[in-house]
């Protein structure tokens, strides 16, 4: 199979035909880089925060980000943020890769975790918040990495925050949104996140947004990022993964499948978001966060293993 473009060997397969190494590595960059340009996610002189786990999205985001702000001569600041929720023989391993990239490519890091902000570790958290209630990894993680990811992103002064969400993320969180009817989430997702104002919300943006899992891993291994191709061990049991599986499914029938659904939703997101406008953010009385209850979800969370 040769390259469309050079006759040389081709190494994937897209949509609109073959690429070889040099091309697929061309494209995808440029294909970033677009994507920042068009929805205007990076500012000239901003702080920018990226929010980093030492996985293949985060460290192809954060080697992007970098390339973007030297290619465009931008007076723009970048530092690493990262997130240890406290997943044994998991987070340890990619926290490591982590170190090791940012010293390579001289990235300032700075490390929060769950233990030091809520005294647990994810693990440990979870079996105690599960006696009454069952939640699962995911829905705490989640909640408390969003949480701090912001809380840290401010107290380190960013303007923005950069995340790694690739477009298999998005297709199955709009999906998710639409199978469990969370109209209210529906404008939270998108290149940048959603429209709602507080003075302690740092927008975040999504710069791999078209990029599938797929193009995100072969980046990676062409370019020799040292990163674990295996997952947290909690990731086979959220509801997100019957939607992974079904929506892979879905692609390797129907191709475009997952790029149909991210344009479907872009079509509607002006709409969705004007229905938006009037939702009210509230500030949590405990902690002062954005949050749409009087008690923010994570100090509801953290409330819930104080009382425990
Ligand atoms: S798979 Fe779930 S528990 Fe694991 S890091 Fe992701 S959100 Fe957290
Ligand atoms: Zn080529
Ligand atoms: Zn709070």
């Amino acid at each position: 199979m040769d390259c469309d473009k050079c006759k040389a060997k081709a190494v994937i397969t897209l949509q609109h035909g073959n690429l070889c190494k040099n091309h697929f590595l061309k494209y995808f960059e440029e294909k970033v880089f677009k994507t920042i340009n068009k929805f205007q996610l990076l500012g000239r002189d901003e702080k920018i925060c990226v929010a980093t786990s030492g996985g293949k999205d985060s460290l192809t985001v954060l080697y992007l980000t970098k390339k973007y702000i030297e290619k465009y001569h931008l007076p723009a600041a970048l530092f690493a943020l990262a997130i240890d929720e406290g997943i044994t023989s998991y987070r340890e391993k990619t926290l490591a890769d982590l170190q090791e990239f940012c010293a390579e490519h001289k990235i300032k890091l700075h490390l929060a975790s769950f233990e030091d902000e809520f005294g647990e570790k994810l693990e440990t958290a979870v079996l105690k918040l599960n006696q009454d209630v069952k939640r699962r990894q995911c829905n705490i993680c989640g909640v408390w990495r969003r949480y701090l990811l912001n809380k840290y992103a401010k107290k380190l002064e960013a303007d923005k925050v950069v995340t790694g969400h690739n477009l298999d993320d998005e297709a199955q969180a709009i999906l998710m949104n639409t199978f469990k009817a969370n109209t209210k989430l529906a404008g939270r997702l998108g290149p940048k996140t959603g429209t709602y104002e507080h003075e302690r919300f740092i927008p975040r943006v999504k710069p791999l947004y078209f990029c599938s899992e797929k193009e995100v891993r072969l980046y990676t291994l062409l370019k020799g990022f040292k990163v674990q191709y295996t997952e947290c061990p909690y990731s086979k049991e959220g509801y997100r993964h019957h939607i992974q599986e079904m929506l892979n499914e879905f692609e390797n029938k129907f191709k475009g499948t997952k790029q149909g659904i991210i344009n479907s939703y872009l079509a509607l997101l002006p709409l969705i978001k004007n229905s938006e406008e009037n939702l009210e953010i509230l500030s949590c009385k405990l902690c002062q966060e954005p949050a749409n209850k009087e008690i923010c979800n994570a100090c509801n969370l953290r409330e819930e293993l104080n009382r425990g």
